[in-house]
């Protein structure tokens, strides 16, 4: 018989079995030549909380639409309380029949599906399921996801009368937080105005074209909103994302959209790069950071956003 030395070995704390080393835009080690601690410190704020679904903040994904039964998602899926699903009747008289999990702005119907991936894979950031045994898991292990249409099946680009839907529709429905990976368009005011008067906190994307939003904008980004916070990409190693746009003056923040995985159809995952997938980390924290403070103002929530990041002066001109 050998004697060793009784060394104590500290185990990290309730950390979920599906936060795979994968994922290094919540928790980096250093895994995958990255740089540790370039990530957005989801363990450290689990400590505080890890989300909310019965009471907590509803955040909509502007997009595609989602798998409603992705595995790794559907416990996390919105439910329209005041609406009795499949009788053809609109129950809870908002102008939708039968809009249990969502709103198809593009038909103006309630979401039943889609055929893109994209916007489940930004609900898999925001809010994955944890210690489901499936996949990964997202920014917040519990939480309302309504998912709100505005790419039709067979395109990918979004009229703005659609878009308008799309935020009346998470207005009047109490969404908290929108989360929005997509630009284009141009400066429409009444878009603008629409996401600027809404009552709910706007997550925006600043766009993949490697310029200068200070000086091409790039909508909704550049609305300029204070009810809003907009997104560029960083990597592994906190440099900013090589397609990613950026702006001293209009962008806010930098958050992980490099080699991002997260669920997408098909209950598959899969590794995507974009200002899109940057845009979910920061909704998802803002929706940890509504969970924990329910009466929280857009501006607190906004503050706690900007003033909670690492300062790195690599993003010093660009964000
Ligand atoms: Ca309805
Ligand atoms: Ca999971």
């Amino acid at each position: 018989m050998r004697a060793a030395p009784n060394t104590r070995v500290q185990k990290m704390e309730g950390l979920p079995g599906d936060l795979n080393s994968e994922l290094w835009g919540l928790h980096n080690t250093g895994q995958d030549k990255g740089t540790p601690d370039a990530d957005i410190d989801a363990p450290e704020a689990w400590r505080i909380t890890t989300g909310k679904r019965e009471g907590g903040p509803v955040i909509a994904v502007i997009d595609t639409g989602v798998q409603l039964d992705h595995p790794d998602l559907d416990a996390n899926i919105w439910t329209n309380p005041g609406e009795i699903p499949g009788n053809g009747i609109d129950d809870d008289g908002n102008g939708v029949i039968d809009d249990v999990h969502g709103f198809d702005a593009t038909l103006n119907k309630a979401y039943v599906s889609t055929k893109h991936s994209h916007g489940t894979h930004c609900a898999g950031t925001i809010a994955a399921e944890a210690n489901n045994d499936e996949g990964i898991v997202g920014v917040n292990h519990h939480a309302q996801i309504m998912p709100i249409k505005i790419f039709p099946d067979d395109g990918d680009s979004a009229t703005a009368a659609t878009i308008i839907r799309a935020a009346l529709y998470a207005d009047k429905m109490g969404a908290r937080i929108t989360s929005n990976s997509w630009t284009g368009g141009g400066y429409n005011p009444v878009v603008r105005d629409v996401f600027g008067s809404s009552e709910a906190f706007h997550v925006f994307a600043a766009g993949n074209d490697a310029t200068n939003n200070d000086e091409v904008p790039s909508y909704p980004a550049s609305f300029n909103l204070d009810n809003s916070v907009v997104v560029a990409a960083s990597d592994r190693n906190d440099q900013l994302g090589y397609f990613s746009n950026y702006g001293k003056k209009s962008v806010n923040i930098a958050a992980p959209g490099v080699a991002i995985k997260s669920t997408v159809l098909d209950s598959k995952y899969a590794t995507y790069n974009g200002t899109s997938m940057a845009t979910p980390h920061v909704a998802g924290v803002a929706g940890l950071i509504a969970s924990e403070f329910p009466d929280i103002s857009n501006q607190q929530l906004k503050d706690r956003l900007l003033f909670g990041t690492d300062a790195k002066p690599q993003f010093a001109d660009r964000v």
